[in-house]
Order: C-alpha cells, then sequence, then structure tokens
C-alpha cells in the first residue's frame, strides 16, 4: 500500500511577524477557528493565531488578508515539494 505522505487535514498558517492585527481574517473565518493573540509580534501588533483545528482550506482569511505573505492556506492532501524531493 502506497504511504500517504499529504496533509490529512487542511492547514492555515500565520505568519506572525507579516501580520498587521487587522482582525480581517479572525472576523471572516466561517469556522471561527482563527484567534487575535494576546502577545505582541515584532512590529507591535497583536497577530492572528490559528487554534490548531477546524480548519477547512477554504481560503476566506487568505483573501482577505491585505498583508502578502502573512497568510498561507493548504488543502488536504498538500504535499511540500521540498520533502517529496528528499
Ligand atoms: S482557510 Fe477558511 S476555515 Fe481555514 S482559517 Fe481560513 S477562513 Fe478559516
Ligand atoms: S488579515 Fe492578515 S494582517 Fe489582518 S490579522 Fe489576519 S493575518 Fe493579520
Amino acid at each position: 500500500m502506497e504511504e500517504f505522505v499529504g496533509l490529512k487535514e487542511p492547514l492555515v498558517v500565520i505568519n506572525e511577524n507579516e501580520c498587521k492585527g487587522c482582525g480581517l481574517c479572525v472576523d471572516i473565518c466561517p469556522q471561527k477557528v482563527l484567534v487575535q493573540k494576546s502577545h505582541l509580534n515584532r512590529m507591535g501588533y497583536h497577530p492572528a493565531g490559528y487554534l490548531g483545528e477546524g480548519c477547512t482550506g477554504c481560503g476566506h482569511c487568505f483573501y482577505a488578508c491585505p498583508e502578502p505573505g502573512a497568510i498561507a492556506v493548504y488543502r488536504k492532501g498538500y504535499v511540500d515539494p521540498a520533502k517529496e524531493a528528499k
């Protein structure tokens, strides 16, 4: 049987130091799995964060975010090309 190496669940990754803490992603997420963190990032903003489960990979947060590079959304089954090459 072939080993399943892709993501088992959709995943959202927030790059905290690119986040301006605007909260748009938190508000728009239909699953309510994003929150504003209490700590400050290096620019002095409260960054968004993922609760760790429940993301469906819909991408709404990605399209709502005004900061390029702050949010990445990975669909179920995504395979990191860097890991695949090894
Ligand atoms: S991809 Fe969709 S479900 Fe996942 S965190 Fe973003 S808005 Fe929420
Ligand atoms: S929409 Fe982007 S900049 Fe705004 S809180 Fe979410 S990740 Fe940060």
